[in-house]
């Protein structure tokens, strides 16, 4: 497969990131329930329209980057600016499919067959996507959403047999990233009396575990809650006044810490088979 594994397919990998990136924002925004919409909306229909104006936009002024940047981030119609936010979305999306294409298709990639390794890119492209859309709609509303989380746990777990994982290693995944959770959850709330840990991460934790098996649920777990005290320290020094009355969600922690580990994952199993 020489173009997947040159680097022509890596800039076709972060195309292909920044396409699924434009439909991440749509997911991000209209997934979420709303007063209007308690289940949320569909993310086909209606297409993508302006949401000052409803003004459709159309495929030319819907390429992902370019027509942000060619518009100056504003409605075509009536001028609305836009969030960079959406610009943030796609750069960030693309450039994960970037790194995903390195660590399987590319230079980082394990001395796999062609076939497997591209398997592995897809499966490592599909988890980015539904990490950088749990990320956003955690960090708007507070919200894993079960809609998310519950099938991608189902679609994990056949993700791991593709890549030749045993039956109970995505099971025990599941048992741990969920029970884990609750357990810390519930001691937390029997010491502090309030909330720690919510269900939704709990979810978040077994679709990591599903894929990863359960040193992935202990890795994100660990590494979250380092991401998260730092950034935590940092978003507490700089809000001096309102102090800790804006709770940070721990989902985005939860996801980056387990993006790593999956491009990490056969690096860290090579070196302790090594050592
Ligand atoms: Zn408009």
């Amino acid at each position: 497969m020489p173009f997947a594994t040159s680097w022509g397919g890596c800039a076709f990998a972060v195309l292909l990131g920044l396409l699924w990136g434009s439909f991440a924002n749509v997911c991000i925004y209209r997934w979420p329930p709303t007063e209007e919409f308690p289940e949320g909306r569909s993310v086909v229909k209606p297409g993508s329209h302006c949401s000052a104006c409803k003004a459709p936009i159309h495929w030319y002024d819907n390429v992902p980057l370019l027509s942000y940047l060619w518009l100056r981030g504003r409605c075509r119609a009536c001028g609305t600016s836009f969030s960079p936010r959406y610009l943030l979305v796609e750069a960030l999306t693309g450039a994960l499919f970037g790194v995903a294409w390195w660590f399987t298709l590319g230079m980082g990639g394990m001395y796999e067959t062609a076939d497997v390794r591209l398997v592995r890119f897809v499966i490592d492209a599909w988890f980015v996507f539904t990490m950088v859309v749990v990320t956003f709609i955690d960090i708007d509303h507070k919200l894993i959403l079960d809609k998310v989380t519950i099938p991608s746990i189902a679609l994990a777990y056949l993700a791991g047999f593709a890549l030749g994982h045993a039956w109970w290693e995505g099971l025990v995944g599941i048992a741990i990233g969920y029970g884990g959770p609750w357990l810390i959850g519930e001691l937390y709330y029997r010491l502090r009396g309030r909330e720690g840990l919510g269900l939704g991460d709990a979810k978040l934790l077994a679709l990591v575990g599903a894929l990863l098996g359960w040193k992935g649920v202990v890795f994100s777990l660990f590494g979250g809650s380092v991401i998260g005290s730092i950034v935590g320290i940092v978003h507490l020094a700089r809000a001096r006044k309102e102090i800790m009355t804006t709770e940070l969600p721990f989902g985005p922690f939860l996801a980056a810490a387990a993006v790593f580990y999956l491009f990490a994952e056969p690096w860290i199993e090579l070196y302790f088979r090594l050592v």
